[in-house]
Formats: structure tokens, sequence, C-alpha cells
């Protein structure tokens, strides 16, 4: 009998049949566990690409499986749909950003359908609408109140390109991160968010986040930047005035032979006062021009200039000269810093070009002994003891600081403390398509913030786009002209936009109660669903999004409206998706479009490649080969139901499949148990998709091979029925569609996808133990029972932890370890 895979029909019957039935609708349930599957959603760019059909497919399998597990499963999706590229879109088609952005929208919203990823839609969510960000509108005048929102003057990030301010984070490398144009520093009045206010916090947080990987902490470690140390006045020589430096190490304060200001530091004007006036203000000039166009600094040849005015270490009374320098930024620390050249890089570096003296401070430990009176040939940046440090001599790097910085607090010349390289979130953008800033200026109450009632803040949809700078906003008078909500009198409207990584940082919230209309979310949905028990998305969004995210979680949370302060405690960061070695980018001329591989293949053929040729955390490489032989398996899953669905007709038979004592039906048997069992943990606990799919590859040419063998007797129908069923199940989180029809064709009533994952018996998975050999010199010594196939450096290291084995080789290390999996290791001494 043969039945053709019309795989297109097939994959449509079941889309309609999910939709019908609105099988993936989830509803609050407290009798049954709850699992929130979430992948990042998606900027609405035109058309689906394969790192998103990756994402998506990842998530579907966990949902998919949740749910036959017996979880009640919240699996949303929604559009990122404010931004940038919608601007420029619309500024080079003469469309506008919201005709182009809805139109993507219906285009990929069709798409996603077509892959059968299990999404609710009844909830999907449109950060572009209205109903959506009028909610940052309202979490922003909230912020406001408390004082988490504020507005100051400020040198911004500027690209010259997309004419709009960046925040430092979308700064790479000096260049927009958008388009690449070498950045501009520009000084403008700015919306902050006070982010900093939680950086402790988020640094702390991170101890509940065991599931992230580690390289992801470390960067938000890295960004949020804390350093302990001490803040320390020295005295501006001939006057009462102090300049304030924040050090790491006031364990080196004796070594200080220098003090450095930023060239934007306030007092410069004064300390280039004098007789040299002229030549010093026109190098700070130029020093501060170059700085601000570039502010990674770091790579810049250090330059600076002394200014002939001296400081007074508070610790010695020694005066020591103060210099001009374009390595020290006025936003890091005070804008200050002691110049200790034998204990840091930089310093030394500039104390050589400049002939500063050198003062070894810190010796190494056990070398506290020695003579240090000449200048170091290298630099010494360890912690160690201190030498030549008056009182302190003698005392280790680390008590140093803490009885430094007490002394310090007692002479009331400093205090010990902890700054951050974090700065506050500026979020204004001068441009249209983006959540305006709710917020009237009035000439008689200053900043006033529009009042709930009068939310949303529309924005207008007809407006001149023409890409010149400033907001397009700010020419449009019918917008900015208002009254003001307390006097009544004649006011101007906020005409900046939010950043749009402001809609990101609350989504997942909004997905509990998305036509909530009274608060951006009901705190009791909140409560049902949240935290997200598993986030998945690529790594390129590990300190924006993931930053932002965590810290207005926690704002939401001391606002009242959720008592969760992780958003996501597990996060599944998704390998890149290559193509012939390099990722797919259009450039390359590498992209494998979604939509030729479903018309040729089919989405199932598409999911289980994806899910089959790498892990989810991995690179995943596309190939043409790899995914036919996907598209070749299910045809043969297929094909082997079709040939073998009579033992489907009859009844089981009453006669349970046979356990053990060998034979095709009880090995089959076994394996199918095996095999059920290392889904279920491949997929729910470990997320190695990949070899769950083997895996399930292995049962089924398994079965196939003892087919003949099986249809002689009852017990082995029943395990040839036992596997095929067992396949169908297991495919269903991997390629739903075909499994469905499978289903339905053996019999079954009911979607697949809402039935019973299956079960294994314990006793029958049980693997059968190896016992292993060990030689030592071509002498069997000893055997131990393993776990098959078990890997030759398991297998080795086991072997030689024996006691036995450690006797006979009487602590001498083998020359020679030779093993055979599942039998043997033979050790040369
Ligand atoms: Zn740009
Ligand atoms: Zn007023």
């Amino acid at each position: 009998m043969t039945e053709t895979y019309d795989f297109a029909a097939i994959e449509q019957k079941w889309q309609r049949a999910w939709e019908e039935e609105r099988a993936f609708r989830a509803e609050a349930d407290p009798s049954r566990p709850k699992y929130y599957c979430l992948e990042m959603y998606p900027y609405p760019s035109g058309r689906i690409h394969m790192g998103h059909v990756r994402n998506y497919s990842i998530g579907d399998v966990i949902a998919r499986q949740k749910r036959m597990a017996g979880a009640n499963v919240l699996h949303p999706i929604g559009w990122d749909a404010l931004g940038l590229p919608a601007e420029n879109a619309a500024i080079k088609h003469g469309t506008h950003p919201q005709t182009w952005t809805l139109d993507n929208v219906a285009h990929m919203r069709t798409q996603l359908k077509r892959l059968g990823i299990s999404y609710d839609w009844d909830r999907e969510v449109n950060t572009c609408l209205p109903d959506y960000y009028k909610w940052n509108q309202w979490i922003f005048l909230r912020m406001l109140e408390r004082g988490l929102a504020y507005r100051k003057e400020s040198w911004v990030n500027w690209c010259p390109q997309c004419r709009t301010v960046l925040a430092n984070e979308q700064v790479v490398g000096g260049g927009c991160w958008r388009c690449e144009t070498p950045v501009t520093q520009k000084k403008m009045e700015q919306w902050f968010l006070r982010i900093t206010d939680y950086a402790e916090e988020l640094l702390a947080g991170h101890a509940a986040l065991q599931k992230w990987p580690e390289h992801v902490l470390q960067m938000q470690k890295n960004w949020i930047g804390r350093s302990t140390g001490a803040h320390v006045r020295f005295g501006l020589d001939g006057t009462s005035e102090t300049i304030e430096v924040f050090t790491t190490r006031i364990d080196t304060i004796y070594g200080a032979t220098f003090l450095v200001v930023s060239a934007e530091h306030p007092i410069v004007p004064e300390l280039v006062a004098g007789p040299k006036a002229r030549e010093l203000g026109a190098w700070v000039d130029r020093t501060v021009a170059k700085m601000r166009k570039r502010r990674d600094v770091g790579e810049t040849e250090k330059h600076g200039v002394d200014t002939g005015k001296k400081a007074v270490n508070p610790f010695t009374g020694e005066r020591v000269p103060i210099w001009i320098a374009n390595y020290v930024l006025m936003d890091y620390g005070t804008g200050a810093i002691m110049g200790v050249p034998a204990h840091d890089g930089r310093d030394f570096e500039f104390a050589r070009s400049y002939g500063i003296p050198i003062r070894t401070v810190i010796a190494p430990p056990g070398l506290a002994g020695e003579r240090y009176d000449r200048e170091p040939a290298e630099v010494f940046e360890e912690s160690g003891i201190l030498v030549n440090s008056g009182p302190f001599n003698g005392l280790p790097s680390d008590k140093a600081m803490d009885e430094m910085g007490k002394f310090a607090e007692d002479k009331g010349f400093g205090r010990r403390s902890t700054i951050f390289r974090l700065r506050d979130w500026g979020i204004s953008r001068q441009r249209y398509w983006g959540t305006p800033i709710p917020v009237i200026y009035c000439e008689r109450d200053g900043v006033v913030g529009v009042p709930d009632e009068d939310l949303p803040v529309e924005l207008p949809f007809d407006v001149k786009l023409t890409g010149e700078e400033g907001s397009p906003l700010e020419r449009l008078e019918s917008f900015v002209k208002t009254t003001c909500p307390k006097c009544g009198g004649p006011a101007r409207r906020e005409t900046d936009t939010m950043d749009t990584f402001v809609d990101s940082s609350w989504y997942f919230f909004r997905y509990c109660s998305p036509r909530e209309t009274g608060r951006p979310f009901r705190p009791e949905d909140a409560k049902a669903w949240l935290p997200v028990d598993l986030y998945i998305g690529g790594v390129e969004h590990a300190i924006l999004h993931l930053i932002y995210s965590r810290f207005f979680t926690k704002v939401l949370r001391d606002f009242g409206l959720t008592d969760v302060s992780e958003p996501f405690p597990h996060y599944l960061a998704q390998g890149m998706v290559t193509k012939d070695g390099s990722a797919m980018s259009k450039s390359r001329g590498n992209i494998v479009d979604p939509d030729e591989i479903l018309v040729r293949h089919g989405a199932d053929a598409l999911r289980l490649f994806i899910l089959f040729a790498s892990p989810p955390d991995k690179e995943f490489a596309w190939e043409e080969k790899g995914l036919e032989g996907c598209y070749r398996f299910l045809h043969r899953v297929w094909t082997f139901v079709h040939e073998e669905i009579d033992v489907f007709a009859a009844p089981a038979g009453g006669s349970s499949p046979p356990a053990g004592g060998g034979g095709s039906a009880s090995q089959v048997v076994k394996k199918t148990h095996q095999t059920i069992r290392k889904v279920t943990d491949d997929i729910g606990a470990r997320f190695h998709l990949n070899t769950a799919v083997s895996s399930i590859m292995e049962l089924t040419n398994l079965t196939r091979k003892e087919r003949d063998a099986l249809k002689e007797t009852p017990p082995g129908r029943s395990a040839l029925r036992l596997a095929l069923e067992s396949i169908i199940q297991l495919l269903s989180p991997f390629a739903p569609h075909l499994a469905e029809e499978l289903w339905e064709r053996t019999g079954h009533s009911g979607l697949l996808m809402l039935s019973p994952w299956p079960a294994y018996d314990a006793a029958l998975a049980r693997e059968e133990m190896a016992t292993v050999v060990v030689q030592v010199n071509g002498k069997v010594r000893d055997r131990f029972e393993a776990v098959p196939d078990l890997p030759e450096s398991e297998l080795e290291a086991a072997a030689l932890a024996l006691p036995k084995i450690q006797a006979a080789l009487g602590g001498k290390t083998p020359r020679k370890v030779i093993s055979v999996r599942n039998k043997l290791v033979s050790i040369v001494s």
C-alpha cells in the first residue's frame, strides 16, 4: 500500500485544526504547573529569516513537549514594532512607517503559522499600537514621580547618519551599532532612567541566574563594572580647594607621584590659568574635541600636559604635579586620578613618556625585606606588602586598603566607597517612530507629566518624514502646541520619543494580560505566569535587552505590580545560523529563505533539520544535504507506518509486550522505553534536542530492521505497535503535522498535541551494565561495571581509580593506557 506524503496538504490541514480548536490557547489554571516558554520577539523587518526559524523551533519543541507532559503552557509571540528601520524604509519607499510595519507583521504572522509554531495568537502584542505604548508612557510617568526618570543636559553619542542619539551600549568600536558610521558627541537635554539606582541589585541578582551561560553573566558584570575603593581629596596647593580622586588601590597612595585630571574636569580653567594659559587652553580644547569624537580612548596614545600646579597628598603632605591628560574620562569616578606609575600600567606608560618619577610602594609577598629605593624597570600591579609607606609599611594590601580607608575617614579627607561603570539609561530619541515621551513644558509650571486620563499621547499619523536633523514631531505644530494640564496656559509637548528598548523591557508582562485596559498588566496574571521559565534568544542581547528587562522588572516590583525580581531565571542563548562558514547575511549573499524550503520540503522537515543538526546553543551550519536527510527520514516514517498500519487495526491483544529474555520483541520494547526516557530527558532537562532526534531515528531503524521477525508472534506485533506509536508521539514536538496525521491514521481520536506524553517503564529502560576488565602490563588485575558506551576517557579514569589498580601501579604514572569500549582497559606501567 502506498500513500503519498503530501506534506503541503497535511501541514495546512493540521494548522487549520489547531486554530479551530484554539489548541494553543493558554489560560491560567492554578491546579496545573505552569510553564512560560518565551522566545525573543522579532522586529517586523518583512520576512522571517533562518535565525528566527531556529529560535522559534527550539521554543516550540519545548513548549509542545511540556504541554504533552502535563504543564499549562504559555507560549506567546508579538512584534517589537517601533524603531528606526521602519522610518528609514518609509522615507526610502515613500510610504508610512505604520503601513510598512503592519504589512510586514501580516506577512510574518502568516509565515510563523506556516511553520506550525504553537503560539497563543490571542495574546499577540504589537508595540507600535497605542494600546501597547500607552503603558510605556504610564510606566515612564510613574518613574517620573519617583525620580527614576529625569532630564539633564549631557554629552550624547550622535550618529550623523541615523541622526539620532545612541546609548553607550549602541556604540560599537566607536561606530553606530546599526550603520557603523563613526559616532560623534553632542550636548543635548535628554531624558534618563535611573538604572544606576539598581546597579548593586542587578549584580547581586546574578546569584539567582545559575541557568544562564557564564559568559553572559560575565558580560553583564563588566558592563555594570562595580569597583570598590576609596574617594580621597588631594589639596590644591596654595588654595583651600581640593581635587577628589577615586582609587581602587588606596594602598598605593604613598607611590602617587602625580595627579591627572580629565580635560573635561570643571577645575581645568583654574588649573590652566597663569602665564601659560593660552598654550594650555588650546591643548585642552583640542583634546576635548578629540575625546568627544571618540569615547573609546582605551586604544589611543596617552597624551598630557603639566599644568605647573601642585596637589598635596593628604597622607604624606608631599606636593606632586597636576597633569591634564586624555586618558582620564570625566564620566567615570570623579574625573581625576592619582598617578601611581609603579603599580598601574597606564600610569607607568604615562610617567615613562613624560619623565615623571616612579616609586615602588608595594613589594611582592616574601620580598618586602629588599630595598626599594630605585625606580623599578617594570610595573607591578598585583597586591603585596607595603613598603616606602610610612606607618603602613609591612601591611598586606588588603589590610592596608581597609586601614588607610579608615584613616582617611578619621582625618576627614576621604571615605571608602563603591563606584559603577554603569551609567543612567538615556532614552531620548529624536525620531518619529517611537513612543512619545508623555511630558509637557509650561512656562509657569515647568516640566509637567501628561495626566493618566490623557494617555496615550498618540503618534500623529500625519507627519512629514524627511530624514533631516531633529525630530519630525518638532516640526508638527499641531502636535507640539498644547495646553498645560496644571494651569491651562499655552504649553509645548516633548517631541522626543523613547528608545525602543523600553518596549522590550516589559513585553513579557504584557503577554500575561494582553488586553488589559486599566493597567500595563494585571498583577494576578503576572503572578500566575511569571517568571518566564525558559527564555530563548540570541546572545547579542546579553547586555542591552537582558539588563534593561531585569531593571524594569525590579522597578515594576517596586511599583507593587509583581513580586518577581528576576524575569528570566533560565536563559538559553541560541547559537548562530551559518552557511559556507559564515553567518547568513544579505551582504554575503548566503541567505537561505525559509519560504522556499517550506515549499520544497515542508515545515516539518525544516524544523526537524534545524533541531537535529546541532545543539541549540551551538552554531548551526546550513547544509542542503542535511535537510534532504531529514526529509527522507520523515518520508521513511510515513511509509513505515502505512506499511504496518494493520498492527493498529487489531486490538492490542491483551498481551503486553514481553520484557527481557532476548528476542526481537523484547529488544524492541526495551529500546522503545529507553528512547522515551532519553527523549524526555533530552528535551525536558537538558535541551539536547539534536540527540533526542537521533535517538528517535535509532529506534525507527531498529524497529524497521526487526519488523519481519516481530510480525510473526502476537507479542512481536504488539511490540511493533508500541514502537510505532511511540515514534509518532516522540516526533510530535519536532514534526507536529506529520505526527498528527499519522496519529489520526493509526486510529487515534483527538489531537496528538493535547494527548499525554508517553511514559516509560524505568525497569524496562534500564541499561544492562558492561563488565570491563582492567589489565596492568598484560595481567588481569580487576573488573568493574560500567554504563554501556562510556567514553574512553571516563573508562580510563574509572579504571585508574580502582584501589587494586593503584596498588599494582605502586604510585607510578602509567606510560600508556589503551581501552576498548564496554570491554577492556589495558595499562602499561
Ligand atoms: Zn547610524
Ligand atoms: Zn502650566
